[in-house]
């Protein structure tokens, strides 16, 4: 093997890590060394990497342990089969390095992941060393981030859990048949026993006791990854695995994952990645079935053939289908109904609902509650509107899907 500085190490490792997107950061426990003899914290502000769904940014440096992997992933850039130049950080090499860029202010928190190197049991070990140096020789406070191998021993799993904020496993992909043509060495029971196993640690830890184990695991929630596109799975398909995912394992979040191809790739795959529009829509599918009470029957209809409408938001695309569900009187409306409205948010419903208690909205009301009242307007009545246009019409959908036109830079 050459030899490699850890600046080299860096750059093939952080290109490595830049496939994975499960490291937003969000529910992580406050955590502030002020006062302490600790250093970090997980409140701050600094380089934007990953946004958390209260808005709040991270900024982590994500990097894998190692890019050897004895696993042949087909769908993996790292996989053994794989042409791609080696390297592997030492653990102390990797928490000093974290905590040098900390102390620049370059990052927050740590998203560590890590091909599979000699066996799962040795890679989970190395990683949890890197976080155990991190939290116990240098009283590290920020946030940590472990991708967790689901066939390493349930007590490794444990014991990253005391240390890092947030836990993950990857599905990896929509189906078992799926994963078992492209990922043989993986197992659908196995990951979701590991989760399983996860999901049982953070119930215990909120169980009230009267003598607090000091060993519990300290993580807020685990999350997942589902390459999207690298099968035939339908977006139905996709988002019943999350749905069942996060009722069977109450994850915080599914990140989705638009597959993107590698090089000398496996005639099993498809030549090309998918749109990056159907990851974002998924997300946005996603947050309609946790967030605004649609059911997954629902937003499927919005498209067709089980697929999500790729130039609408699926919100957009199930009202478009229901015109008679609106318009919706946003002064006396209930929540679920106003959280229906496209272009309306949780936040902008909030502040509806505040807002006319003190007296009945306008549409210029609504402009100054929201971020875009020409998106809401055709759905809405609000003191002095009511719509003329009726949902039904095709150029209500041309409007309101308008591409983005680039401003003027010097007007
Ligand atoms: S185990 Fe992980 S790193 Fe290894 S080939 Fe599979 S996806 Fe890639």
């Amino acid at each position: 093997m050459p030899h490699l500085s850890t600046v080299d190490k860096l750059a093939i490792l952080a290109d490595a890590a830049k496939y994975d997107a499960s490291c937003a950061s969000s529910g992580a426990q406050k955590r502030n060394s002020s006062g302490s003899r600790g250093i970090g914290s997980t409140e701050g502000m600094g380089i934007c990497h990953s946004y958390a769904p209260d808005g709040r940014c991270i900024s982590l440096l994500k990097v894998l342990l190692t890019n050897y992997c004895q696993y042949d992933c087909l769908y993996c850039v790292n996989r053994v089969s794989s042409n791609v130049q080696r390297a592997r950080f030492g653990a102390g090499e990797l928490a000093k390095l974290t905590l040098d860029f900390y102390k620049r202010n370059y990052i927050e928190g740590l998203f560590l992941s890590s091909g599979i190197i000699k066996s799962p049991d040795y890679t989970m070990e190395q990683m949890v060393q890197v976080a155990r140096i991190l939290r116990e020789d240098y009283a590290f406070a920020g946030y940590i981030h472990l991708k967790t191998i689901p066939d390493a021993a349930p007590e490794l799993l444990e014991e990253a859990g005391r240390y890092a904020d947030r836990l993950s496993i990857n599905v990896e992909l929509p189906s078992r048949t799926s994963l078992g043509r492209l990922a043989p060495e993986k197992d659908a029971s196995r990951i979701r026993k590991a989760m399983a196993s996860v999901r049982l640690k953070l119930d215990e830890k909120k169980e009230p006791s009267r003598h607090p184990n000091p060993r519990a695991i300290k993580a807020t929630g685990q999350s997942t990854q589902m390459i999207i596109g690298a099968d035939a799975s339908d977006d139905r398909k996709v988002l019943t695995t999350s749905a069942s995912l996060y009722a069977g394992y109450k994850l915080r979040r599914v990140y989705y994952s638009a597959f993107s191809p590698t090089p000398h790739p496996s005639s099993e795959l498809p030549p090309e990645a998918p749109p990056l529009r159907r990851e974002h829509r998924l997300y946005q599918a996603d947050w309609l079935l946790r967030f605004y009470g649609f059911d997954l029957d629902e937003i499927i209809a919005g498209g067709s053939d089980g697929m999500l409408d790729l130039d609408i938001d699926p919100k957009l695309a199930w009202a478009l289908k229901h015109p008679e569900q609106f318009p919706i009187d946003i002064n006396r409306a209930s929540r679920e109904a106003l959280l229906r409205v496209p272009g309306l948010g949780t936040r902008g419903v909030g502040a509806i609902i505040k807002a006319r208690r003190l007296g009945a909205l306008r549409l210029e009301d609504i402009a100054r509650l929201t971020t875009s009242v020409a998106k809401i307007r055709p759905f809405i009545v609000a003191r002095g509107w009511r719509p003329t246009k009726a949902l039904e019409s095709a150029g209500l959908r041309a409007q309101l899907t308008r591409p983005p036109v680039q401003q003027e830079l010097f007007v």
